[in-house]
């Protein structure tokens, strides 16, 4: 008998799960004991989809492009339709649906494939709530460790942790009125009106903007960063079939250059599929736009191209959907490079807002309720006064003196700084190890975790913490990806 160990069970350990489940299906394989330990009983939902989120906080992605069935032309969306007693009154493909939709889309899915799989007798998934605070791999077995140190023998441990609370701003974690990772401790303690602070002006900053006014919050709300631009507006976007940042066409310039590519042969590249359809990508008329113009003209401006099929978007979006490729066709200094030049530019394009949102924000910053102030130079908590220094830059920004500052500025990536147990525990014995970009050092391909040794043969990883090695580690279906690979990969030497 094979066992298998997954820790941590949202959307990516999940899609682990059921790709085994569907690729296993038709082949012999002997006994397999599958344990799925998740911390608590969000199965299939996890933190962005689970009982942290409220109605009112959406997908940032349209219906058709979400799915934890990454290979399955809008499976979310056509679960949905499907799905005629569920209490959704939209059907719509292009619907930015609310995180908790597609939270009970994913646990019905894999819910569903858990109780098929009691028809066949040669495999078992046991759902078991838990916390797994160590790993180890002791030449014969892997030994995982629990809260209770507990030891359990595994063969293979696919482990999926997810999101981790920030990095930035631990110094002020314990200071009154600092709230270092919301979606775990909530913002209902916040004075409804008290002036909020909200470090961060991206996808976080705007959920818990909405929070904050679920809450009736009145006091005003400043979102502070160090570049102060919102993340640009979603719009229609058609279906583009790129020429040139394809897996084919980059592994063929990687032979003929017998290197992996330049930040600067990959530039060629992404400006070359713009041409394609006749449009020359000028990255300074961008910069120039985003900084010639107030944060309403951008919102207003943007809201109104939103509706709108973009041209420019649906190669974005094409791109977006090859990125791990494209990044993983590139050597580490360029990956650096692009982190240095324009890790804020991609993510405030290619992690836009719903257009609904968009509005809320546009509303709130013409009635005062909502400010946007870039420039941030550091926060500092001053005893004395027991409030919080926001320190800015720019010439025309004082000093904002707060009492209320909420993180936002987004999951934590730089792993040898993140508070967590299990992280803390692998990464001393070297069971992972972690990688210069950001999170745990993997495979691309296999997902098998990299150690001193060489690639592990049976503890794999996959989620937000592979940003290194997959980039775009903040979407489901890119993570459910790396999930399927990861069972094609253990299916293939249990069936060698
Ligand atoms: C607020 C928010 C909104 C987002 N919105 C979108 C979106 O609209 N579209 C999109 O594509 N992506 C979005 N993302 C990105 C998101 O990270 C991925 O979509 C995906 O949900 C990640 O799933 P995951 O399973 O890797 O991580 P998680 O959802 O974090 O799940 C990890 C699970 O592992 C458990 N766990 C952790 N450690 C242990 C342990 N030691 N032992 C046992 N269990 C453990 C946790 O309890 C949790 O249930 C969002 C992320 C966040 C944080």
């Amino acid at each position: 008998m094979t066992k298998i160990l997954v820790v941590g069970c949202g959307v990516t350990g999940s899609s682990f799960v059921t790709a085994f489940i569907n690729k296993s299906k038709k082949l012999d394989i002997d006994n397999i004991d599958i344990d799925i330990i998740n911390k608590d009983d969000n199965f299939a939902k996890g933190l962005a989809y689970g009982k942290n989120a409220s109605p009112f906080h959406r997908i940032n992605m349209r219906a058709l492009t979400m799915s934890v069935k990454p290979f399955k032309e809008k499976h979310f969306y056509k679960q949905l339709a499907k799905n005629q007693d569920s209490k959704i009154n939209i059907i719509d493909d292009n619907y930015f649906y609310s995180r908790l939709t597609f939270g009970e889309y994913s646990s019905t899915y894999y819910l569903k494939k858990l109780s098929k799989i009691q028809q066949r007798e040669n495999i078992r998934c046991n759902n078991i709530i838990d916390e797994i605070i160590d790993i180890k791999d002791n030449g014969y077995k892997i030994e995982a460790v629990n809260k209770e140190q507990n030891i359990t023998q595994y063969d293979i441990a696919v482990i999926c942790i997810g999101n981790q609370p920030a990095t930035s701003y631990q110094y002020l974690i314990g200071k009154k009125g600092y709230i270092h990772d919301a979606w775990n401790e909530g913002l209902n303690n916040i004075p409804a009106n008290e002036p909020v602070v909200i470090l961060g002006s991206g996808l976080t900053s705007i959920d818990f903007y909405l929070t904050l006014k679920e809450n009736k919050h009145q006091g005003k709300i400043y979102f502070v960063s160090n570049h102060g631009f919102l993340p640009k507006v979603r719009p229609l976007h058609i279906l583009h079939n790129l020429k040139f940042l394809t897996k084919e066409y980059l592994e063929e310039q990687i032979k003929t250059n017998k290197d992996k590519l330049s930040l600067e042969q990959i530039m060629q590249l992404f400006y070359k599929e713009f041409e394609t359809e006749n449009i020359k990508f000028d990255i300074n008329t961008v910069l120039q736009d985003l900084y010639s113009k107030s944060t309403q003209e951008i919102l207003q401006q943007d809201i109104a191209y939103s509706q709108k099929q973009s041209t420019s978007f649906s190669i974005l979006k094409a791109i977006d959907e090859n990125i791990s490729i494209i990044w993983n066709s590139m050597t580490i200094k360029a990956q650096q490079e692009f982190d240095k030049k324009f890790k804020t530019l991609w993510s405030i394009y290619d992690y836009p807002m719903p257009q609904i949102n968009a509005q809320i924000l546009l509303e709130a910053i013409r009635n005062g309720n909502l400010e946007i102030i870039k420039g941030l130079e550091s926060v500092v908590y001053t005893e004395e006064e027991k409030l919080f220094k926001i320190n800015f830059c720019s010439e025309n920004q004082s000093t904002l003196k707060i009492s209320h500052v909420i993180n936002a500025t987004g999951n934590g990536i730089n792993v040898n700084n993140i508070q967590n147990q299990f992280l803390q525990n692998t990464l001393a014995s070297k069971t992972l190890i972690s990688h210069p970009l950001g999170g745990i050092d993997v495979d691309f391909e296999t997902g098998r975790v990299k150690t001193k040794a060489g690639l592990s043969s049976n503890i794999f990883f996959a989620g937000s913490l592979t940003r290194g090695v997959h980039f775009y580690t903040n979407s489901a279906v890119e993570n459910a990806k790396a999930s399927a690979r990861i069972a094609d990969y253990i299916i293939k030497t249990l069936t060698q």
